[in-house]
């Protein structure tokens, strides 16, 4: 590992303004916020990422979880993926987000981790963690090594011919099913960006994956209200059972009112180059029976615009058998 400066932020304007003298928010930074430190500490000993200042963040105070007046939730950025995983009101109304975090990682990492570390994990892609290997996203304009080579594990939507890398996380895609929100303080003032629009397609920048900037500094993320007599559910398919990245995962909420599905929201992972929202799944169960054949229809719509590579077209029918299977269980009797 090179090395760095470590500084530890004592407000968050100072963190911001240290972190503002950064040419990019993004790869290369070289000023970086450590939280949990088991993306960027992992990246560093790889040289993968090489800041010059990291800026420890875990003094501010960004770790509360707390109900919102409209009856939605607000989560600190600093909050660890366990304690959210077990907080009463996210087991309570929104399980789905509990399930995805309690799937990701192990017991330890999981208490180490926060949830804009979580939001901003960067790809398992093996050429992007080897710096031997050409990847546009570590160093853009080198070539994509996963295109032609090792692809089993990574993305069919969303895809470029620059970059094919999977978003890994598994709190995404329950966040973006439950039309999260992400709440930034920067040099320029405070934003909110909608969990879909945060995370951005790889195109021809690659090595641009959020909309964040020099010096922001995500402070919490917000859930609106569950949606009523909704149930949701999350399934992550894997090579193994646990400590594992998801070949292809679901997050489903669904409300059935009198035999028909008045409101859904999907979301995928494991198949994306961001948290895969499906607005087409979507609209293809609205105002239908819950049933294997409308489940089938959904899944169908969801991976219409797949596009395999050499070795992950098997992702395309695991995905749909994926989503199926997380509809069921979400729309079963209790
Ligand atoms: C062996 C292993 C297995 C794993 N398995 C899974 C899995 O199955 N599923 C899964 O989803 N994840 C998995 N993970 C990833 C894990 O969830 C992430 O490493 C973790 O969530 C990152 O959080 P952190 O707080 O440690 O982030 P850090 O490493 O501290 O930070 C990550 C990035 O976020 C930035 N950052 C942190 N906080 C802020 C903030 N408030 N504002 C702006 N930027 C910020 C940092 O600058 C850095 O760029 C695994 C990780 C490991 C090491
Ligand atoms: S898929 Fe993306 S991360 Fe992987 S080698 Fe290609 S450019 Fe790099």
């Amino acid at each position: 590992m090179k090395a760095f400066q470590l500084t530890r932020a004592t407000s968050d304007a100072q963190a911001i303004a240290t972190a503002a003298k950064s040419k990019t928010a993004q790869q290369g930074a070289d000023v970086r916020f450590i939280a949990g430190g088991t993306t960027l500490l992992d990246l560093m000993k790889l040289q993968v990422e090489q800041p010059t200042t990291v800026v420890d963040i875990n003094h501010l105070a960004l770790d509360k979880v707390e109900a919102t007046p409209d009856g939605g939730l607000t989560i600190g950025a600093s909050v660890r993926n366990s304690d959210l995983a077990h907080h009463p009101l996210v087991k309570k109304n929104y399980p789905v987000l509990s399930e995805a975090l309690l799937s990701g990682a192990s017991a330890q990492l999981r208490n180490m981790a926060t949830t804009a570390g979580n939001l901003l994990q960067r790809t398992r892609c093996l050429y992007f963690r080897a710096t031997d290997l050409p990847c546009n996203k570590r160093e853009p304009g080198s070539g994509c090594g996963a295109i032609g080579g090792a692809n089993r594990s990574l993305a069919i939507l969303g895809t470029s011919e620059k970059c094919i890398a999977t978003n890994p996380s598994d709190m995404n895609v329950a966040l973006a099913a439950l039309e999260a929100v992400v709440h930034v303080r920067g040099a320029k003032g405070e934003r909110a960006v909608p969990l879909a629009d945060f995370h951005l397609l790889p195109g021809d920048t690659p090595e641009r994956e959020t909309v964040l900037e020099p010096g922001d500094l995500i402070t919490h993320v917000t859930l609106p209200p569950p949606l009523p007599g909704s149930r949701s559910v999350y399934l992550k398919l894997r090579d193994r059972a646990s400590y594992e990245f998801a070949l292809a995962s679901a997050a489903v909420v669904v409300a059935v009112v009198n035999g028909r599905i008045t409101q859904a929201r999907v979301a995928l992972g494991g198949v994306g180059t961001k948290p895969w929202r499906s607005p087409e799944a979507e609209s293809a169960l609205t105002n239908q029976e819950p049933s294997p054949a409308s489940f089938q229809k959904a899944a169908e719509a969801a991976l219409r615009g797949a596009k395999p590579q050499s070795q992950n077209a098997f992702k395309i029918e695991l995905a749909k058998r994926c989503l199926a299977h997380a509809l069921q269980l979400a729309t079963q009797p209790a």
